[in-house]
């Protein structure tokens, strides 16, 4: 289960909308208790690491924005707990692409973005046993 605030999903579905048609990306930090659940608390936009020509299908975060996004959780007193990207004119759906290059444990979340409009949102958590991913619910709380 991820429990994301309006503000987080606002930030994403803005994101998606806007980089249409490329792929967007960005990182999630929030918090993850004992049992594996997360609470988003901050969505922050990553650009896109790939050209132009392949910006419309994946989507890389560069180990630069990486770095810069750990020193941001440390600021914040937040820990990285996901990503989430866009698919455009796609289902919101892993590609292979999505799943070879995922890790355990983080979200991610995935915006179907039909025609400049985010139609569809999902989460998907990386089994370490399997290297499949699985769905993960998504509680979208009302967080001041
Ligand atoms: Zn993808």
């Amino acid at each position: 289960m991820i429990y994301l605030s309006k503000d987080v999903i606002q930030h994403m579905l803005t994101d998606g909308a806007g980089r249409y048609p490329e792929e967007c990306c960005g990182i999630i930090f929030g918090h993850i208790d004992d049992n594996g659940e997360k609470t988003a608390e901050y969505a922050e936009s990553a650009e896109n690491g790939y050209d132009k020509a392949e910006k419309r299908r994946r989507f890389e975060i560069t180990p630069e924005i990486m770095l810069k996004a750990e020193l941001t959780a440390r600021r914040k007193k937040l820990d990285i707990i996901g990503f989430y990207h866009s698919h455009p004119d796609c289902e919101a759906f892993p590609s292979e692409f999505d799943r070879t290059h995922a890790l355990p444990v983080y979200s991610y979340i995935i915006m179907s973005v039909v025609k400049g409009r985010a139609v569809k949102t999902k989460s998907f958590v990386l089994s370490a046993e399997d290297m499949q991913f699985s769905e993960e619910k998504i509680t979208i709380c009302n967080k001041e």
